[in-house]
């Protein structure tokens, strides 16, 4: 689905604009020349190999990582020139991985998520109540608030982090890799809980994903990445195609009608099978 209404350059901070962004860590070019531009409301999805970037991008994007060169936008100003608190209030990310002190409850971890709003000795104020609440809510986890964090399934752990992104209330989420290490049923309902978040909520949200079927269902705009390079951008039809995908992961692929008439794409062999099933024969 495209939400091209929301498109545009609305010049709030909902819109995200990335040019000629070159990151370095020590002498690597961990990304070079970046340029992207993710609208109001969009959902993005970033894939691409292992060691391309995709991570990187979202720290530099979080103002975590100095960038050498280029520009980072929301709305009209570049994330360096806020506060750490008040880059808070645009952007919540959630990192790729991320470890939990032992025996912090679900309602205690959302809580987090109000950190930009903060006062040094300000106690919680109703408005942060409600949103901590309405997070939980939103996630489907008002029963296991109280629960500690480790005694979680790790679908239910990964839901409380869409809370305290959600408690956070920014208008864009960047989420690295939020579906890994759950089972294919607890992968489709992080990612149909996100669109819902998308929607309802009207956040603009930029996903990594390792499965490019999930980027082609659930993503307005896919942003394929190789070698720290944007390698093209745009609708996943228009993106994913079996040439692609060959140059980006040396896999074979087709793109077929499945029974419910949809589309998808089906993974034949990779470059390496090719040649084990060739030593094989011998
Ligand atoms: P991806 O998320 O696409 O798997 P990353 O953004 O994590 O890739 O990493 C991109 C490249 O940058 C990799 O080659 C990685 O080794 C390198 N890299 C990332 N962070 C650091 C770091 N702190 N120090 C050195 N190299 C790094
Ligand atoms: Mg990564």
């Amino acid at each position: 689905m495209n939400l091209s209404h929301h498109g545009g350059s609305c010049g709030h901070s909902c819109c995200l604009r990335v040019e000629n962004m070159s990151v370095k860590i020590g002498t690597d070019c961990i990304l070079k020349d970046v340029n992207l531009h993710v609208h109001c409301g969009e959902m993005a999805a970033i894939i691409g190999p292992n060691g391309c970037g995709k991570s990187t991008f979202l720290k530099a994007v979080n103002g975590m990582i100095p960038v050498v060169g280029g520009s980072i936008c929301l709305g009209g100003r570049d994330v360096h020139d806020f506060s750490r608190k008040a880059l808070s209030r645009e952007i919540a990310f959630l990192t790729q991985t991320h470890d939990v002190p032992p025996d912090v409850t679900v309602r205690e971890l959302v809580r987090m998520g109000r950190f930009p709003y903060r006062r040094l000795w300000s106690g919680s104020r109703r408005k942060d109540r409600d949103a901590v609440e309405g997070a939980i809510r939103a996630v489907g986890l008002e029963a296991h608030a109280g629960q500690a964090m480790q005694h979680l399934s790790g679908g239910e752990q990964q839901r409380a982090w869409l809370a305290v992104l959600l408690a956070q209330d920014a208008p864009i989420l960047l989420l690295d890799e939020p579906t890994t290490y759950l089972d294919v049923h607890h992968q489709l309902r992080i990612l149909d809980l996100l669109r819902r978040i998308n929607e309802r909520w009207q956040k603009t949200v930029v996903v990594v994903l390792h499965d490019m079927n999930q980027a082609w269902q659930y993503a307005d705009e896919v942003v394929v990445m190789k070698d720290g390079r944007l390698v093209c951008t745009g609708p996943p039809q228009a993106v994913l195609t079996p040439e692609r995908l060959w140059d980006v992961f040396a896999v074979h692929t087709d793109i077929v009608t499945t029974c419910d008439g949809r589309s998808a794409i089906v993974v034949l062999r990779s470059d390496v099978s090719l040649q084990t099933s060739n030593l094989g024969k011998t």
